[in-house]
């Protein structure tokens, strides 16, 4: 059996949700669970924060199959219908939907225009990805009463910059606030913080939190959250190389000294990144160690020669590429790319455990 395994710990993934709540001071919490679980499986995420009060997912698909593997929980479609025909699914599966475009309204109301409709209007507070503009939020929500009268109306809207810039996050809050004071009457729930609002930004605790990143304990951000998927793989051969030798292919590390090196079974056919750089840390029997060379598809290279514990390492000795030894925004970073990116893109020939 080839070595590369994922393991997901479900302890740390509801340690992580009730941390969540608790920063939430207790109101509702979507888990987001979009993108198969961030890569770690929808169901599996589900099962795991299944103590949150809905989830948050991007399409009709992942509603389906949440609803088929027997959740009846609040669903929140992220981006709402991307077509008319998804009404009826809609409708059908009981999904709560963003509205982030009029178009939306006339497809809901072509449909059943007398249907309780939980909507939660999305307000574009200066992403500039999806939403109305906050000036024109009165005037959609006007709209949104002729059209669909039963509807229970909320409003949301997404940080861009939430862990990077708190000057434009206040600036959106900002916004925020004006578009809600307009429509206030007219408003049940909001719904603004993600991951890096929740932790950082305790004025977006309004409401409904949105995290997504947190729950899988894969931020730097808050040292109390615990990773929840773990890389795991094996070295499949040690071997010693003369100072000169170079190692990978276009042998772009060589060797300043005699050297030990281990060859570990994962590559970027696992979805380990082959960008990660000469020096991105790789956790190997009790020891970090610099990963070498270029990532192949199904090995990569580590220099083992200043291991503590050199001598007993074999074929067989265990590696850890990301977990809790070497956190996956470390990895991320080393490859120009964010812990979403990496935890999304393990491949299915990787066994999950
Ligand atoms: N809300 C929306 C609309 C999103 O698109 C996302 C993620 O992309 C989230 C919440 C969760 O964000 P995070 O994983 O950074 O907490």
């Amino acid at each position: 059996m080839r070595p590369a395994r994922i393991s997901l710990d479900g302890a740390a993934a509801r340690h992580n949700l009730k941390h969540a709540k608790a920063l939430n001071n207790h109101q509702p919490v979507w888990a987001v669970i979009k993108a198969d679980g961030y890569g770690h499986g929808l169901l599996w995420a589900a099962n795991a924060f299944s103590d949150a009060d809905g989830f948050a997912v991007a399409s009709v698909d992942e509603a389906i199959a949440l609803r088929e593997g027997g959740f009846d929980q609040p669903i929140l479609l992220l981006e709402g219908l991307f077509s008319a025909d998804e009404a009826e699914l809609a409708d059908a599966l009981n999904l709560q939907l963003v509205v982030h475009d009029p178009v939306q309204i006339d497809w809901l109301a072509a449909f059943a225009p007398e249907a309780p409709w939980i909507l939660w209007l999305k307000v574009d507070t200066g992403m500039h990805r999806l939403g109305i503009s906050f000036e024109a939020c009165a005037r959609t929500i006007a709209q949104l009463r002729q059209q669909l009268p039963n509807a229970q109306l909320n409003l949301l809207s997404h940080f861009a910059c939430a862990d990077s810039d708190p000057t434009f996050t206040a600036e959106q809050l900002k916004r925020f606030g004006i578009c809600h004071d307009t429509v206030k009457n007219e408003i049940g729930a909001v719904s603004l913080a993600n991951s890096a609002a929740l932790i950082g930004v305790p004025a977006a605790r309004i409401g409904w939190t949105r995290p997504g990143i947190m729950l899988y304990g894969a931020t730097p951000l808050d040292s109390r959250l615990r990773p929840v998927m773990h890389f795991h793989s094996a070295l499949i051969a040690v071997k010693l190389i003369r100072q000169g030798e170079g190692v990978g292919y276009d042998l772009t590390w060589r060797a300043q000294r005699d050297s030990i090196i281990g060859i570990v079974a994962a590559g970027y056919g696992d979805g380990y990144p082959r960008h990660a750089r000469t020096g991105t840390p790789v956790w190997v029997e009790g020891a970090r160690v610099p990963l070498i060379g270029r990532v192949s598809m199904d090995m990569l290279c580590v220099d083992l020669t200043d291991h503590p514990r050199k001598s007993h390492l074999q074929i067989g000795s265990p590696v850890e590429l990301w977990g809790d030894n070497v956190p996956v925004w470390e990895v991320a970073e080393q490859a120009d790319t964010i812990a979403y990116e990496l935890m999304c893109g393990i491949t299915a020939r990787v066994k999950r455990e």
